[in-house]
């Protein structure tokens, strides 16, 4: 068990990519608290982790706001007593992509205040409680739209300022014993990139994930337990001298 004994609040654990973290960390023996705003995403992998043995709770709160990410890190200690590890995983996708340089007030403030404002503000309440700890670690699922351009000019900018505010915040908790690193994941398999939280027919999300695989040197997109596997390692005691780093998981596409 890598996670034997730790808390790990996951933001946005009720689907995809955070779900698969959610579930994974718990078969590594840790106790999840699973943030986000969809209900019922959230109590679904909280029940699957609990039929498979685990512990999980689940706290619904927005974090783009200084109440919700204040009240999420502070479920998780009413719940648990303490903070091991924080997974900054809620994120929106962009609406508009094409002409993203046009894109509403609104739309930029949306995506840049759950993507940015919310890493920074879940960081800035969970903090104090790792320190308590002695240890602990942050992983940030950034984005290969953090050094790349896919997805949109406020994606981009999103996930390119979640690339240095992790690389900052390494710097500054080092001599705190927190690692800080930063995922990036490529075309994942998730209902964010198939279209399905979108409403496209099963049909169409198969041929758009086909299409993004054909990008990709790897040949397909990848799973959502392929980054799991990767924010176990980055969470875990394996990855003791590992900080401030982006590993990009993304089947090879941004060694193009
Ligand atoms: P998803 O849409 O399946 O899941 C995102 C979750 O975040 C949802 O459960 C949603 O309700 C939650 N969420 C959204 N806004 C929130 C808020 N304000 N407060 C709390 N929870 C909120 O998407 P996913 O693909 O699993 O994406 C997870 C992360 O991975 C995101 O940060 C995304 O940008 C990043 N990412 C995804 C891909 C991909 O291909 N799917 C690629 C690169 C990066």
């Amino acid at each position: 068990m890598r996670l034997a004994g730790k808390v790990v609040m996951v933001t946005g654990g009720g689907s995809g990519l955070g779900e698969a973290i959610a579930l994974r960390f718990a078969e590594e023996g840790a106790r999840v608290s699973i943030i986000d705003v969809d209900k019922v995403g959230g109590e679904r992998v909280v029940s699957q982790i609990v039929e498979r043995g685990g512990m999980a709770s689940f706290t619904a709160a927005d974090i783009s706001c200084t109440e919700g990410a204040r009240s999420a890190v502070l479920a998780t200690i009413d719940c648990y007593g303490r903070l091991d590890v924080l997974v900054n995983n809620a994120g929106l996708a962009a609406t508009t992509i094409e002409e993203s340089w046009n894109v509403e007030e609104d739309e930029w403030d949306r995506l840049i205040g759950v993507n940015l404002k919310g890493v920074h503000l879940c960081s800035k309440f969970a903090i104090p409680e790792i320190k308590k700890r002695g240890s602990g670690a942050i992983v940030n699922i950034a984005s290969i739209a953090g050094i790349v351009s896919v997805g949109g000019g406020h994606y981009t900018a999103s996930k390119g300022a979640v690339v240095m505010l992790t690389k900052t915040l390494a710097v500054e908790l080092a001599p705190d014993d927190i690692r800080v690193n930063a995922i990036g994941p490529g075309f994942m398999i998730t209902p964010m990139s198939t279209g399905e939280r979108d409403g496209l027919s099963e049909a169409d999300q198969k041929v758009r994930i086909e299409s993004f695989g054909e990008l990709v040197p790897a040949g397909r997109c990848g799973q959502p337990v392929e980054v799991a596997n990767v924010a176990l390692f980055l969470a875990s005691d394996e990855a003791s001298y590992v900080t401030g780093q982006l590993l990009c998981v993304d089947g090879g596409f941004t060694a193009i």
